[in-house]
């Protein structure tokens, strides 16, 4: 099982009709690759999970589960923010996946690097980092606010990796763990570190939005759990 898992790239969507098609198509890409290559399993897929998205989000979704067997859906009934619809992805794959990654859909997360996450699985990490390499694509505000949030957290007792979003792989050891925190409120990043298990890192360049526009304005980020960790 580990060393052919079956792998559920988990994508989670808000108002992104703009550039699923393309997110689809790469990240199909790169399934299709490693399935060739026999390092995941054929059963593996790509699961996107449309957070109450108001455009055609869930449209482009639906249609693509029709017609291709690798690609799987969630709904979420309404907005529920970009970690719970995360953790929503997460919960409707236990059981059934040996390891997730999460990406998010705007292609920021250059996912030439997926096969280096699952290398790494292989060879025995349960949970495996995405570690951006530069902010250099960030504007000084989100640099500042990250180097402020980081050493914030710190002081509070939170320990999170620097330069650590959401680009992870878990393990299905780990992600059962992960699913069995209460909060509603929940920051994956800051619970992930907290559960142990053999990690390792894989750095990345991390790029412009593709299409669309940030779900996180200004205003979202002025709030704690709600927005202000996703500006880092
Ligand atoms: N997202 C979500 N629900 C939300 C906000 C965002 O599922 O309420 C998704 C969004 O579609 C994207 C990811 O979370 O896949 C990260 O959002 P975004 O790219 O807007 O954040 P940024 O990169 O600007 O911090
Ligand atoms: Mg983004």
């Amino acid at each position: 099982m580990r060393d052919k898992p079956i792998l559920t790239i988990i994508v989670p969507c808000y108002n992104e009709e703009e550039v699923l098609k393309e997110t689809m198509s790469q990240l199909g890409l790169v399934l299709r690759d490693m399935k060739d290559k026999m390092v995941i399993h054929e059963a593996s897929d790509l699961l996107f999970v449309d957070d109450g998205s108001h455009d055609k989000t869930w449209d482009i979704i639906a249609n693509a589960m029709e017609i291709q067997d690798h690609i799987n859906g969630v709904k979420l009934s309404r907005n529920f923010g970009h970690q719970n619809a995360l953790l929503a992805g997460m919960q409707a794959v236990e059981g059934r996946s040996d390891c997730i990654i999460s990406i998010d859909s705007d292609l920021q997360d250059d996912v030439s690097v997926i096969p280096e996450f699952v290398e790494k699985y292989r060879a025995g990490y349960e949970v495996v980092y995405g570690i951006r390499d530069e902010r250099k694509t960030d504007t000084r505000f989100k640099r500042g606010s990250a180097h402020l949030f980081y050493s914030m957290m710190g002081k509070f007792g939170i320990h999170l990796i620097p330069d650590h979003a959401d680009y992870r792989l878990l393990g299905s050891l780990a992600l059962q763990e992960m699913n069995l925190f209460p909060e509603n409120n929940i920051f994956l990043r800051g619970i992930v570190p907290l559960i142990g298990f053999k990690s390792e890192k894989v750095y990345y360049h991390r790029k412009e939005r593709f299409a669309g526009e940030s779900k996180y304005p200004l205003k979202k980020n002025a709030g704690f759990c709600g927005g202000w960790p996703d500006v880092i």
